[in-house]
């Protein structure tokens, strides 16, 4: 999953990509701190693991819906109004189930804490 951090220096948030779910598998990959080189401004900066944040990818909703108006355009020349309606209402909910996925996640991941020392 991607996780967020904001930079000590200019801040502006940075992320990274981990294997780990939650704050604990953080500590155990990466230790008590972040060391990171931020992506703006290129200081390195150290967080530590209670700071760092997960958050749901919006790109997947806003592609989701693309995709979904790709289709309707689509189908409204080819398959009768009742059946778009149908075909729509399965095609939109597709990335809405999947970011209510993300984002259960994501907010399970920030309400755990580690202790850090
Ligand atoms: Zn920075």
């Amino acid at each position: 999953m991607k996780l967020y951090y904001y930079c000590s220096s200019c801040q502006k948030e940075n992320n990274f990509t981990t294997t780990a779910t939650n704050r604990f598998e953080l500590q155990k990959e990466r230790g008590n701190f972040i060391n990171e080189r931020c992506k703006k401004c290129g200081t390195v900066v150290k967080r530590r693991i209670n700071r760092v944040h997960a958050k749901p990818n919006k790109w997947l909703l806003v592609l989701g819906m693309l995709l979904g108006f790709v289709c309707t355009v689509f189908f409204i020349l080819f398959v009768p109004l009742l059946g778009v309606i149908v075909i729509n209402s399965a095609i939109f909910s597709v990335p809405f189930i999947i970011w209510r996925q993300q984002d259960k996640k994501a907010s399970a991941f920030n309400k755990v804490m580690v202790s850090d020392g």
